[in-house]
């Protein structure tokens, strides 16, 4: 359509474009509602995701649009969230794909990583690359919410749990209850 170049052609074609940008963003709706539901089925406090300020550096060889849908999500899951009770925050991104996810181990080297597919150099956890990523970033969180609540002079309960949950599945940051297949 582009090539005949007429004014009707033009027309079409940005009408396929809003409508194509319609379906993205309803897209994003539908997983951002999914995930607060989840969160709240799972009686979870807080939703977090990786800090993405930086993700155009980090994901060079990233489409436009999948930085455009990333930061979309998460300014949707942002206004969805509180409104259930959920709160979301974000952890530093450094090495979450890189880093192996279980407990006893946390190797972190940039073989670990192929593609969709992650194992570990050093223990042979095997697992889907994105699910490894998740976990990294739940523990992270836990992490820092129990630094925080250990350093804080006030708080008197430096050793409140903070679990993380992941697909149904629970971890708490020292242990994991693995889910169907993990
Ligand atoms: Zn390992």
């Amino acid at each position: 359509m582009q090539q005949r170049g007429t004014q009707a052609a033009h027309n079409a074609l940005l009408r396929l474009g809003k409508r194509e940008e319609a379906w993205r963003k309803q897209s994003i709706h539908t997983v951002a509602n999914e995930i607060v539901s989840e969160a709240v089925e799972n009686e979870c406090d807080v939703v977090v995701f990786e800090d993405l300020t930086d993700i155009r550096e980090r994901l060079p060889y990233a489409k436009w649009h999948h930085v455009w849908a990333f930061r979309r999500l998460f300014e949707y899951v942002s206004y969805k969230a509180p409104e259930r009770g959920v709160s979301v925050e974000q952890v530093e991104p450094d090495h979450t794909s890189q880093r192996c996810s279980r407990t006893d181990c946390g190797f972190t080297h940039k073989d670990n990583r192929h593609g969709e597919h992650f194992c570990c150099q050093k223990c042979g956890y095997e697992v889907n690359a994105d699910y490894n990523s998740a976990k990294n970033i739940g523990i992270r969180y836990a992490r820092n919410q129990r630094h925080k609540l250990r350093s804080s002079p006030t708080s008197g309960s430096g050793d409140a749990p903070v679990d993380v949950r992941i697909n149904g599945g629970a971890l708490n940051g020292e242990s994991y209850r693995p889910i169907a297949g993990d």
